[in-house]
């Protein structure tokens, strides 16, 4: 049953989105645990350097998603100031005063969380989903014990962004790893040293 007025947010810097990602979007979608789910690429994330620009990064993802029932949001992308998740948060907060807020994170981006930009504030306002990671167990000991969390298990494919960019700067085919609308974009605009 879909739960009325809970939105699942689903940051990254998707540098670039990948099949990785898309995978993660539609189990959650198929669980039917939300009314909808945003996904938000980082304008300026503060503690990845990204190689493509906000506004390609941006447009990959909307490429990418443009068959899938969920909304894009441009909210970090418009931002001046570091993408720090609780201001998303307050920006969703305010386009959606009745709803519940869920922010999705992959296992790997755990041991991180603690260092999150206002995690206290963030934690009182939203639960975090955390998405199982090959390779990477949730370790509860890393997880501030202020959150309200929980994990779900969606067989995630072990596909990264890096692997993606390394491939295409050598050359190797990405066919397997991110949409055919995204690799297009990818040589069309020659990102990733693509030839
Ligand atoms: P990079 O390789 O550049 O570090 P990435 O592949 O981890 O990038 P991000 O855009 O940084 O991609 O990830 C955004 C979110 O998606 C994070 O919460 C991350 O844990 C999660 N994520 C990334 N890849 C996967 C995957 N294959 N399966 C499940 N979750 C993933």
């Amino acid at each position: 049953m879909t739960a009325t007025n809970s939105i699942a947010i689903f940051g990254g810097t998707f540098d670039p989105i990948h099949n990785g990602h898309v995978h993660v979007i539609s189990e959650i979608l198929k669980s039917g645990k939300f009314s909808k789910l945003v996904i938000v690429p980082a304008g300026k994330p503060w503690q990845k350097s990204p190689t493509a620009s906000a506004s390609n990064r941006l447009e990959m993802t909307k490429l990418a998603l443009s068959e899938i029932d969920v909304e894009v949001s441009d909210c970090e992308v418009k931002r001046d100031t570091p993408s720090y998740a609780i201001d998303t948060v307050h920006d969703l907060h305010s386009l959606n005063p009745e709803s519940s807020l869920t922010w999705i994170i992959g296992s790997d981006a755990i041991a991180g969380l603690s260092t999150w930009n206002r995690i206290d504030e963030m934690a009182s306002e939203v639960e975090f989903l955390i998405v199982l990671r090959p390779g990477h167990t949730v370790d509860q000991s890393a997880i501030p014990h202020f959150i309200k969390w929980t994990s779900i298990e969606i067989h995630a494919r072990d596909i990264s962004a890096t692997q993606v960019r390394e491939k295409v700067s050598v050359g190797s085919d990405i066919s397997d790893l991110v949409p055919p609308s995204v690799a297009a974009y990818i040589y069309e605009k020659k990102l990733y040293g693509a030839a």
